[in-house]
């Protein structure tokens, strides 16, 4: 109940009597009551908070019937179905009030999708550094939902308390697990461990270096370490339908271990919400773990051969399936139905694309880093010539320069075209030193290339190329070579 002035109770029947128009009314214990909320009325099963006031007189402090509130709250019957349920049903009602079933609505549906763009970006912020397990869980067939301090069961799944959506804490599949985990590895008791083994069973699971990588632990100092995998919160994909469940122990004191079950026991029946798939789709959750890429390749143990990463999503499918999620009352409350084999062909595939993509990358980069050092070659190369050109043109006029660049070619017609096009823009203009610096350059090519020749024709008309040797020669001032001097250098030179 609720705190120390304020209790909640059920109205057993309405109270006949009127004085003063006041209306009474009957509780639980026998006491009645004024309402002093006069614009609200009560009916059997309603349920009211009562307190105590500053002289001790107890009174009604809220009214909690669902109808009446929900016409205080909205007159729209349409907008109804958009009322946070979190909101609705923790407190604006009480669950004795509710009796109809709630659907996903328009704002849940995108919510949810705003959680799951949500969870992407969070998954893509986490890729550095850790492996994304994902897979979906559908549900077998009801989920117990807590509701904070109204529940009667030990159960983290609750409705979100800001969406107002089913929803599973990774808090309680972490605990589910690690739970799971100990009881099929490491129990050695043969009851329940609280009791048998006063909790031996987890303290050499702690111990385990698998067991504390995932959920934390102790290392071999004893030192304790934190675990390396994030159990992300789990939201709904489909539509789902809320409502009320009801369970009737005859037996209430005999299961809390305190009396013999007598047939003269009260039912005391239990009321809880359930969440469950609607008419038409299944109703499946995102479960998404992060593993710390340090430990996801690291094996699970020795004799275990299975990666960290494979090791979790096959028993995580294995305890969702057979160890289920939240409170279980009767067979058939917090089971999924998960199709593991399928579940590690899919994350076989995956992880087979991302070692193909990353083979492509490493192909990439190879490429790259082969590019990038031809280029740093060729800048060398250029960097060397420069080097060279500047050590070798160091003591050079310009003009001799110039030289030097045209002897730096290689094709030879270029290099030809080069020498004829200076000696004919030049020639003429330049001081004497410098007209024989050129003269004698040009000679020395057209001796090299076999033209060093001057051919008179039958008119004593002589060509262009000729013409030129005579100049050069007159400039040098020697003599202009015939056929026969053509003759005798040709073989000198041999
Ligand atoms: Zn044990």
């Amino acid at each position: 109940m609720k705190g120390k002035n304020k209790m909640e109770v059920r109205i057993v029947r309405e109270s006949k009597k009127q004085k003063d128009k006041k209306v009474f009314v009957w509780f639980t214990h026998g006491k009645e009551l004024e309402n002093t909320q006069r614009e609200l009325q009560y009916k059997k099963d309603d349920v009211v908070f009562v307190g105590a006031d500053s002289k001790g007189v107890i009174k009604i402090k809220k009214y909690h019937a669902y109808e009446n509130l929900m016409k205080c709250l909205c007159d729209n019957q349409k907008d109804r179905v958009n009322i946070n349920k979190s909101l609705l049903i923790n407190k604006f009602t009480s669950i004795f009030n509710l009796d109809k079933s709630y659907f996903r609505n328009k704002n849940e549906e995108y919510i949810l999708k705003e959680v799951e763009k949500n969870n992407n970006v969070i998954k893509e912020s986490l890729e550095n550094k850790f492996e994304c397990l994902s897979f979906k869980a559908k549900l077998a067939d009801k989920l117990i939902i807590g509701l904070g301090g109204q529940s009667v069961f030990e159960t983290d799944i609750t409705l979100h308390h800001t969406y107002g959506i089913p929803y599973i804490p990774g808090q309680a599949i972490k605990g589910m697990f690690r739970n799971y985990i100990i009881q099929e590895y490491f129990k050695k008791c043969s009851h329940d461990c609280n009791e048998d083994c006063k909790n031996q069973c987890e303290k050499d699971a702690i111990k385990h270096k698998g067991f504390s990588s995932i959920f934390g632990g102790e290392n071999d100092e004893e030192k304790s370490v934190s675990g390396k995998v994030i159990f992300m919160d789990s939201f709904p994909d489909s539509d789902f339908e809320i409502k009320t469940d009801i369970m009737t122990p005859h037996h209430g004191k005999y299961y809390n271990g305190t009396e013999q079950p007598l047939d003269t026991d009260e039912p005391n029946p239990i009321y809880f919400l359930v969440v469950e798939r609607s008419k038409t789709t299944d109703l499946v959750f995102h479960i998404n773990i992060a593993i710390d890429k340090s430990i996801s390749n690291k094996k699970w143990n020795e004799d275990n051969g299975k990666n960290i990463d494979e090791f979790i999503l096959e028993n995580l499918i294995d305890a969702l399936n057979f160890h289920g999620i939240g409170a279980k009352t009767s067979v058939g409350y917090g089971y999924f139905d998960i199709d593991k084999e399928e579940e590690k062909r899919k994350r076989n595939k995956e992880k087979e694309e991302k070692l193909k993509q990353q083979g492509e990358q490493e192909k990439i980069r190879e490429y790259e880093k082969q590019k990038k050092l031809k280029e740093e070659e060729k800048s060398k190369k250029i960097l060397e010539e420069e080097q060279k050109f500047k050590e070798a043109t160091k003591n050079m006029s310009e003009f001799q320069i110039q030289f030097y660049k045209i002897d730096e070619i290689t094709d030879s017609i270029k290099k030809n075209e080069e020498i004829i096009k200076l000696y004919n823009e030049k020639i003429d203009l330049l001081e004497e030193l410098e007209q024989n610096e050129l003269a004698e350059f040009v000679r020395k090519h057209l001796e090299f290339s076999g033209k060093w020749e001057y051919k008179s024709g039958k008119n004593k008309k002589v060509d262009k190329s000729s013409e030129r040797v005579k100049k050069i020669c007159n400039i040098l001032k020697i003599e202009v070579p015939d056929k026969q001097f053509k003759k005798n250098s040709n073989l000198n030179l041999k």
